[in-house]
């Protein structure tokens, strides 16, 4: 199946949709992750905190895709956001994945009570400039983190990986996202196996539409202009996550839609301005 792109800056491109990895570990999780490359992922999430960047580098390797045409992504913790730490950090990503090098690399939280990630974007810039890694990001960043990186490196993110679903779509957000050039990757697209699923109004598009209520969401992502990365162990709903490109969803149906969205609707209670994570 192939997938349209989505743009960002400078002609920075990635494939409308990737595959989530968080739990795809050990070699279960490398299996699946061949298959959903088999199938035409071509974008791979990780995270140092994952524990997983193992088995995403074997199933690299294992498929039959060529290197080049796979992007493959990690993110630097917090409990590394110290310049020399980050460096290393990201040294260590690297050298787990069994790649010679990371397609995206990003700050996975910016945890500004700790006040360190300009530092750790600097480690990005540095590692990227050496080789390491090809295009850097940021996840959980908000305008005003985004706003220090530009005041104080010069470099803007490619893309800033959030959570977004129909419960939480943080509009101000993605269109801050779109007037800087920086994709936006939505993380638990699905709702992480809450409720969303079975939401009725979701439920009533998806059955208008002859589809399954996640690929109704997944729509929806697309209409909004983010680049969802659903995680799936499953084949058969693997390849429904990619099967969404052709869901023409009216101005109603995202009305109907965008009527779920809650003002603090994250799954988790992780507002980015106080949450910490290591
Ligand atoms: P998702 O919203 O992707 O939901 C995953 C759950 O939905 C799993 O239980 C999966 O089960 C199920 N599922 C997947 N596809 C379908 C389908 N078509 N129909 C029914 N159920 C389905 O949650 P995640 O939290 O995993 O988010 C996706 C990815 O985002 C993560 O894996 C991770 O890579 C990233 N992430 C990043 C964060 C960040 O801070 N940057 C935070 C959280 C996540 P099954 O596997 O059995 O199909």
């Amino acid at each position: 199946m192939s997938i349209p792109a989505i743009e960002g800056r400078s002609g920075f491109a990635l494939p409308a949709v990737g595959l989530g990895t968080y739990s795809l570990d050990g070699n279960a999780g490398t299996d699946a992750i061949v298959e959903a490359i088999a199938l035409g992922y071509r974008l791979l999430d990780s995270a140092f905190n994952y524990e997983n960047e193992g088995a995403v580098g074997a199933a690299v390797r294992r498929s039959s895709v060529a290197r080049d045409e796979l992007l493959v992504t990690s993110k630097l913790p917090g409990r590394h956001h110290r310049y020399d730490d980050a460096i290393t950090t990201i040294e260590e990503s690297v050298l787990r994945t069994g790649l010679d090098y990371l397609d995206i690399y990003l700050i996975h939280w910016p945890n500004p009570l700790e006040d360190q990630y300009v530092e750790a974007w600097r480690a990005l810039i540095e590692s990227r400039d050496r080789g390491l890694i090809r295009h850097i990001g940021v996840s959980n960043f908000l305008p005003e983190h985004i706003e220090r990186l530009r005041a104080e490196t010069g470099e803007l993110p490619a893309l800033n990986q959030i959570e977004l679903h129909p419960y939480f779509p943080q509009t101000e957000q993605v269109a801050y996202h779109e007037a800087n050039g920086i994709i936006t990757e939505a993380w638990s697209p699905l709702g992480r196996g809450t409720d969303l699923l079975a939401n009725p109004v979701i439920a009533a598009v998806a059955a208008e539409h002859g589809v399954t209520s996640a690929q109704a969401i997944l729509a929806w992502h697309v209409r909004v202009g983010a680049l969802p990365i659903p995680k799936s162990r499953s084949l058969e709903r693997q390849r429904e996550n990619l099967d969404v490109f052709d869901i023409a969803l009216s101005d109603e149906d995202m009305a109907r839609i965008g009527s779920l969205a809650r003002p603090d609707g994250r799954l988790a209670n992780q507002d980015p301005s106080l949450y910490q994570e290591f």
